[in-house]
């Protein structure tokens, strides 16, 4: 199972709390280069589908392919290796460090080099720290924030910090990133960027699912968009093919 053109391959999902079904047989077939908008009211299962995804949540029932891998038993540290990044809805950088140090700290695609670290000869040591700062300041500068790299990440808005937190993840080369509400509590120009800069890398090859409250941003950018509620999928087109659906014009796009 999993096709060649399929990023995420999600057959059957399915997560119990007590006696709630938060996400109940969810199936679905992420694209390869696409940029799927994920959409639904409060409570519909949007981010503990993204917790499955990521392996942070163990699902009850089904299975999750990522690039054509079974990686329904991985954990997340290797879900993330083999090239699943994700944000946070709230995201929680290291505020008294430098912002630079922040990235430099996320987990890299080599993640294995990393770890034997300490017990290279001090050049090696050295040679990679060179090379994991260059990386990270490349990562800063696409992300627009280089000129900030020496400040305190705790000094930063709310919409830089999200920025930070794509560079985070872009330390990865991840081929699929699932974003929790980009432009939640981020202001007109920066989600501006952030969405270019996400379209930039979409261009690039990588593949987006973004859970987003902000429908004329899902319309705009988005496709195809995928409605949750109740922890079901209960539409799944394009922008135009959701603007003209009685359910999600009543549930979310009426007024
Ligand atoms: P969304 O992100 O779409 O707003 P969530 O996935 O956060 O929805 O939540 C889906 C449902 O599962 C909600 O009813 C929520 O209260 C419940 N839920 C989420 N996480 C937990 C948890 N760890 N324990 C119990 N219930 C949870
Ligand atoms: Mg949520």
């Amino acid at each position: 199972r999993g096709s060649v053109a399929e990023a995420l391959g999600i057959v059957g999902l399915t997560r119990r709390f007590g006696a709630l079904r938060a996400v109940d047989g969810v199936d679905l077939s992420v694209e390869r280069g696409t940029m799927t908008g994920l959409i639904g009211p409060n409570g519909a299962g949007k981010s503990t589908l993204f917790n499955l995804l990521t392996g942070t949540l163990r699902p009850d029932a089904g299975t999750v392919t990522l690039m054509g891998q079974d990686v329904t038993r991985m954990r997340p540290e290797a879900r993330f290796a083999a090239g699943l990044g994700r944000t946070f809805q709230i995201p929680r950088p290291f505020a008294r460090m430098s912002v630079l140090d922040n990235v430099m700290t996320a987990p890299t695609a080599q993640l294995g080099e990393r770890l034997w670290g300490p017990f290279l000869r001090p050049r090696a040591v050295a040679a990679q720290e060179a090379r994991l700062r260059a990386r990270a300041m490349e990562v800063l500068d696409f992300v627009t924030l280089a000129p900030l790299a020496q400040h305190p990440a705790g000094k930063l808005s709310g919409g830089q910090t999200k920025l930070l937190e794509l560079a985070r993840v872009l330390m990865g080369e991840p081929s699929v990133i699932l974003l929790d509400e980009p432009a939640a509590g981020v202001n007109p120009a920066l989600t501006e960027l952030l969405i270019g800069k996400i379209e930039e890398l979409n261009r690039g090859g990588t593949t987006f699912v973004i859970i987003e409250h902000d429908m004329d941003l899902v319309m705009r950018h988005c496709a195809p968009i995928v409605a949750l509620a109740e922890g079901r999928v209960v539409f799944q087109g394009s922008a135009a093919e959701a603007q003209s659906n009685q359910v999600l014009i009543d549930a979310y796009l009426g007024g």
